[in-house]
């Protein structure tokens, strides 16, 4: 079960963890914020309790740049080419598909994005939608 959930700040996430960060006063509090989900990637350094609110998710959140990316729902035209990731990758390499034959965009969760295949990196996406010529 998927259970969506909105959140304000990377704080409530359940990605987000935090250290300790030590600074040459002992007395000062500060921690360094990460994303898990991001490999570990650092939010922000030297972060004090009372700066918490300010701290805003950042652009490059997986979550953010995944619901940014995947707009357009995909539909049941049956002359839609829909490949996996896998299938692409051999179609690619073997050549039976290349830039000229057509137009393709990055697919997630049943939505394409606007990620034209031959010209933008593969990101989170796990199929592609391809239109041939
Ligand atoms: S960057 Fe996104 S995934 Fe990472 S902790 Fe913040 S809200 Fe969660």
């Amino acid at each position: 079960m998927i259970i969506p959930l909105e959140i304000k700040s990377c704080k409530e996430c359940p990605h987000f963890h935090e250290e300790r960060m030590y600074t040459s006063d002992s007395w000062e509090m500060t921690f360094g914020w990460f994303c898990k989900k991001a490999d570990d990637r650092k939010i922000k350094g030297y972060v004090e309790r009372y700066e918490e609110r300010k701290i805003q998710i950042p652009e490059w959140c997986p979550f953010q740049t995944a619901l940014s990316r995947y707009t357009e729902k995909l539909g049941q035209d049956p002359d839609d080419d829909i490949y996996t990731i896998e299938e692409w990758n051999i179609a690619v390499e073997d050549g039976w598909i290349g830039n000229s034959d057509g137009r393709g965009y990055w697919v997630k969760d049943g939505f394409a994005s606007r990620d034209e295949v031959f010209s933008t990196p593969q990101l989170d996406a796990t199929h592609v939608i391809w239109y041939n010529k």
